[in-house]
């Protein structure tokens, strides 16, 4: 086998090694030993580099007409159009998302830059009447100067292009702490950026892991904004660091989503998308639909077919396309789903098909876990209200929709939810009463667009949404302007 290729940081338009000189290896999920690269292991002083060339950027960035940076986004669009098959193979081979689905994730990454590189030419803002004569007032989006942008590695390419573009767009320059199981995906993102033409410095990229490369970053003085996705546990500390300086910042975090099936659903429909909502990425989305609240008129007949569509799923490598779910990231992902289930026994769950490692073969040289659905669950069980993060679904009875929205509120988050029906009061109600971010009709808990906004209520997130023109809101600072032309001092709410 070839020996790994070695990948650099980026910043102030070089790539650079980093100053430590460690490293760390990326590994194939499907096939451990599989080495695809070796990436800086960077540290804080890593990091004050980046922030420096992204602050000497910012100054001239922030000048460059909209329209031109959004030129230069529709570039790198294009690129990464041209080059979708190729991406979407190297992020197989470090996620091990099934090809079907990384493809799926570099197309979120293209149409994120399409959008965002149309706004180029509308960043709007309002122009308003005065209350006083011969005065104009309007409101204009200014850049904050540097982001320090944290990702995780569920969406290797699509989380870091949804905080990249419109930071970009907005007049931003950006440093990049990708997460360490996906740096590839990261790196050729940056690669594609760098030929479609971004001045040096405007986009900056280190490697690592979270405490020695994110925790400065994080805390940098010259970070004037940070947006972090991953984990609630280290949300917590991103906030934290971040409290004491007022940073702006944007957190999106967990989930335990769920998908409530009415006694009048499409069942057929419905397994459909509890199949695709639970096991898609091994169920390793933050929308994975890993609670299923089912009504008791249909819970049996609903239960049973839905363990003989997870037991039928084929596991493997992604890259092969007859695959339907691949691997876990790493081994402390499959050692944390192995000990959910562990205490999803304890709890009283009724085990109905997985609860093992699948190693038959090929499997057992990756971290393969085995679909797996618990019947039975009471909502209070940790395993029907804490994130596992892997192809484990709770299931839980329930009578009626009122008792259904209850189950599905009773969570600490509150990112995604569905309702199969189809009855429209019933749909409506579930709308207006879900308390998630994000709400479905007769589809899984999966599935968001770029141009609509994306993120939770509760402990999911802190208010901000990703996606849409919402993510102008937190990659600018509204300026409120007053033009007064009248010649003479004019009071508001004195000289009525
Ligand atoms: P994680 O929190 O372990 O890591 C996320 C990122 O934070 C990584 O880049 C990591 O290196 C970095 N990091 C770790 N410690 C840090 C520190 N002390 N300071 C700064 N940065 C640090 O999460 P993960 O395991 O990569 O991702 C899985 C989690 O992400 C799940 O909880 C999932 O629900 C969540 N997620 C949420 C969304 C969303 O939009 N709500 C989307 C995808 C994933």
């Amino acid at each position: 086998m070839n020996a790994p290729a070695v990948y650099q940081n980026y910043m102030g338009g070089r790539w650079a090694e980093p100053s430590e000189g460690a490293t760390f290896e990326n590994l194939n999920p499907a096939a451990c030993h599989e080495r695809l690269g070796i990436f800086p292991r960077s540290g804080a002083k890593d990091v004050v580099a980046a922030v420096a060339a992204a602050a000497e950027a910012s100054k001239t960035w922030r000048l460059v007409p909209a329209p031109k940076r959004g030129e230069i986004l529709f570039c790198a669009a294009q690129l990464l159009t041209a080059r979708k098959e190729e991406l979407a193979r190297d992020m197989t081979r470090e996620m091990g998302k099934v090809l079907e689905e990384a493809r799926g994730d570099v197309q979120e990454a293209i149409d994120m830059t399409f959008y965002m590189a149309g706004e180029g030419r509308r960043l709007f803002g309002q122009t308003t009447t005065s209350e006083l004569p011969n005065k104009f007032c309007m409101s204009v989006r200014s850049p904050i100067g540097v982001c320090g942008l944290i990702t995780p590695w569920n969406f290797p390419m699509a989380i870091p292009a949804w905080k990249i573009m419109p930071a970009l767009i907005c007049g931003n320059t950006v440093v990049l702490k990708p997460a360490e199981d996906t740096p590839l995906s990261a790196w050729n993102l940056v690669k594609i950026l760098e030929a479609s033409g971004l001045p040096p410095g405007v986009v900056n990229l280190v490697f690592g892991y979270g405490p020695e490369a994110g925790a400065p970053l994080v805390r940098s003085p010259g970070v004037g904004a940070v947006s972090f996705t991953g984990s609630c546990e280290v949300g917590r500390d991103v906030a934290q660091a971040c409290a004491g300086s007022f940073k702006r910042l944007c957190l999106e975090m967990g989930g335990k989503n769920v998908i409530l099936v009415m006694e009048d659903a499409n069942l057929d429909l419905a397994l459909d998308g509890a199949v695709w909502g639970a096991f898609g990425t091994a169920g390793q989305r933050c929308t994975a639909s890993s609670r299923i609240v089912v009504h008791k008129a249909v819970y049996r007949e609903f239960t049973e077919r839905l363990v003989r569509r997870a037991a039928s799923l084929k596991l493997g490598n992604g890259l092969d396309p007859s695959v339907q779910v691949g691997p876990l990231i790493n081994e402390a992902q499959l050692r944390a789903v192995e000990g959910y289930v562990e205490i999803g026994k304890t709890e009283g769950a009724r085990l109905l098909c997985g609860g093992h490692r699948a190693t038959e073969g090929e499997l057992g040289r990756g971290w393969f876990y085995a679909p797996t659905v618990f019947a039975d669950c009471e909502p209070g069980m940790r395993i029907a209200h804490e994130e596992i993060f892997g192809p484990v679904v709770s299931v839980i009875p329930c009578n009626h929709l009122d008792q259904a929205i209850e189950i599905a509120n009773g969570v600490l988050y509150g990112l995604s939810s569905s309702i199969y029906t189809r009855d429209v009061n019933k749909a409506f109600r579930a709308m207006r009463d879900l308390e998630t971010g994000i709400f479905y009709v007769n589809a899984p808990t999966i599935g968001a667009e770029t141009h609509l906004p994306f993120g939770g209520m509760k402990q999911t997130g802190n208010g901000h949404r990703e996606a849409s023109t919402a993510a102008l809101d937190f990659y600018s600072e509204w300026k409120s302007v007053y033009i007064d032309y009248s010649d003479r001092l004019q009071r508001a709410q004195i000289d009525t």
